[in-house]
């Protein structure tokens, strides 16, 4: 009868749009707890490096300020600190930007070859200090892709300082470019080091923020244990493809995938062969 159907019809729309609020209620309850565990993790961050700052300046005005040598030294300790605060502060405002989708990916045709050489021109003294070789690999300079560059930058930044801070004294760092066997559509961008690696049951956890393997060589190397967080939610932006390869004591391999653009037509195409 149509009174009964109605009535179905009814529960059926009430059962379903309570379970509509009940996934909501699940989804604010997700970012609720993360947020939390932001907020801690952040707090986490701060407590090392301030600390630290206060005891310098303690001990400075408990007399040691009268010695210059000890003054100087521990001047340097604190100055060291707090660019370390200031690096913190730099990654997580980028990263809170990210994960609020507040900062938007400008896509737009750029030259691979150029973002690469810049970066690894810009790189080259960090790589010598540690005695590490940074070098490009060969690849067409006219190959477009279709990127936000600031981002893709930062990202090509945070692999290459990573594979030069991970390295061995007298190692490699190659960062190249190459099609993308699953894709003749894309790209497939490299930074290879003959670093430390990365054991099988890490590669997982190191895009988390905060994830360090060893947390006193990055603190050491001026690590804020936040680029590999940053690199993954641009590639995610971007709509694009992150891996990681690596075996302990031999090196790894961070990749990603470019979406290649449409070369500019330099003239009219043909319309008819023949
Ligand atoms: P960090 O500031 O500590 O370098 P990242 O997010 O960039 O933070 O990296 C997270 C962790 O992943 C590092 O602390 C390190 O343990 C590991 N890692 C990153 N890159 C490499 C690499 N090229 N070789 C070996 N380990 C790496």
């Amino acid at each position: 009868t149509g009174g009964h159907d109605e009535l179905d019809y009814l529960i059926k729309q009430t059962i379903r749009a309570s379970k509509t609020v009940e996934r909501e209620i699940q989804r604010l309850n997700r970012i609720e707890n993360y947020r939390k565990e932001f907020i801690g993790d952040i707090s986490h961050e701060l407590k090392t490096p301030i600390f630290a700052i206060q005891g310098f300046i303690e001990t400075l005005l408990n007399g040691a300020i009268d010695d210059e040598e000890v003054n100087r030294r521990f001047l340097k300790k604190a100055m060291r600190n707090v660019n370390r605060l200031i690096l913190l502060t730099k990654d997580l405002m980028e990263i809170s930007k990210l994960e609020t989708g507040e900062l938007k990916s400008e896509v737009q045709s750029i030259y691979l070859h150029n973002v690469i050489s810049d970066v690894v021109d810009n790189l080259q003294y960090k790589a010598q200090k540690e005695n590490v070789t940074l070098e490009m690999g060969a690849f067409n300079e006219n190959t477009l892709v279709r990127a936000d560059r600031n981002q893709i930058k930062q990202v090509l930044i945070n692999l290459v300082e990573n594979a030069i801070k991970y390295n061995v004294a007298g190692g490699s760092v190659t960062v190249s470019a190459q099609p993308f066997s699953n894709d003749p559509g894309k790209m497939l961008v490299s930074v290879k080091d003959t670093g430390i690696g990365i054991d099988q049951q890490y590669i997982e956890r190191v895009t988390e923020r905060f994830f360090r393997i060893d947390k006193s060589r990055s603190r050491e190397k001026g690590g804020t244990g936040l680029g590999l967080a940053i690199v993954k939610h641009i590639m995610e932006a971007h709509g694009e493809e992150f891996f990681i390869d690596s075996a302990p004591n031999e090196g790894s391999t961070f990749s990603f995938t470019l979406t290649k653009a449409e070369v500019e037509q330099t003239r009219p195409p043909v319309d008819s062969v023949g």
